[in-house]
């Protein structure tokens, strides 16, 4: 019996990753390498062919699955990437300066001709929602939002597997909406005001110098363990979760999800963080939705190539 994979892509800022994903999303075989972020988007596209093309040859030689003779296909691509991506050509419509020359590249169309399969290519915040939603921390649930604090936030909503990508690629993205908290912080899209510049995490540490907080403590990390120690810390982490919890309560109130996904570093920001951020929801949130569970994403770094594979084959089955 054939099983059916499909080759995961996930192409982040730092590092590329490639998998053989079934379609219940189990990972039989990865390989990740750095990505090549300075020497352009052809390069970049290059390394994450070369990862794939080295999980096919494994494929093969017989040594994914040594303990039986199951015989294994790979049907198609499924790619998550860094940036905005026009879902329906895998095209790369913005990204970040940190990754040069990447805006323009033709993700869907190059990789296409390089593994002759067909390819489906979305954003990896997008691929990462789909991954939590169908078999992560939202399974059996038909309206999920996942939001990822980190660096920056961003956040999805997936409807029955499905990502809502909006016109432009950028739904769910709620790392730009307006909170009193931010007013007159510009934040990195060029805007003023956004939650993302008192929420994320390189936010909470420039709330903290802003406050008055030791310039000698370097980060985000720093200032979330001297919040028990230090009144400005402790200060700082309660006002920028808050500002992050009434925003999702907003968001909340207009997606009535059955779950709520939490992903990203600052998740693991501790007890204060999270019970600032919850309190914050509840501050907004309308009674009807009050039980709505916030939980912890399960999949980890696998979560982008795991959401990226079953879309892809969710869209091969669309077809046939
Ligand atoms: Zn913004």
């Amino acid at each position: 019996m054939t099983t059916e994979l499909i080759l995961g892509i996930d192409i982040g800022g730092t590092k590329t990753a490639a998998a053989l994903v079934t379609a219940e999303g189990a990972v039989i075989a990865r390989v990740e390498s750095p990505t090549p972020a300075r020497e352009g988007g052809a390069r970049i596209l290059e390394n994450a062919v070369t990862l794939g093309r080295s999980l096919c040859a494994l494929l093969a030689g017989g040594d994914a699955n040594p303990a039986d003779e199951a015989s294994f296909a790979v049907v198609g691509v499924g790619v998550g990437s860094a940036g905005v991506i026009e879902p329906r050509t895998g095209r790369v419509i913005s990204a970040t300066a940190h990754l040069s020359d990447w805006v323009g590249t033709e993700i869907g169309h190059d990789l296409a001709d390089a593994f002759r399969l067909p390819v489906s290519v979305c954003n990896d915040v997008h691929a990462h929602a789909v991954g939590e939603a169908s078999v992560g921390a939202g399974r059996g649930h038909d309206t999920v939002l996942v939001a990822a604090v980190g660096t920056g936030i961003g956040g999805a909503v997936v409807i029955n597997g499905q990502p809502e990508f909006g016109t432009h690629g950028i739904a769910g993205h709620l790392g730009h909406l307006p909170i009193a908290e931010a007013e007159g912080l510009l934040c990195p899209c060029g805007k003023f005001g956004h939650v993302e510049a008192i929420s994320s995490g390189t936010a909470l540490h420039q709330l903290y110098l802003r406050n008055g907080g030791d310039p000698a403590v370097l980060d985000t990390r720093g200032v979330v363990a001297r919040a028990d120690v230090d009144r400005v810390a402790h200060a700082s982490v309660v006002t920028s979760a808050r500002a992050f919890g009434r925003t999702l309560g907003g968001v909340i109130n207009m997606v009535d999800p059955g779950v709520v996904i939490l992903a990203g570093g600052m998740i693991n920001a501790g007890a204060l963080w999270w019970d600032s951020m919850d309190a914050g929801v509840r501050e907004n949130v309308m009674p009807i939705l009050n039980d709505v569970d916030i939980v912890r994403a399960e999949l980890g770094d696998d979560a982008a190539l795991i959401g990226a594979a079953l879309r892809a084959f969710d869209i091969q089955g669309a077809q046939q």
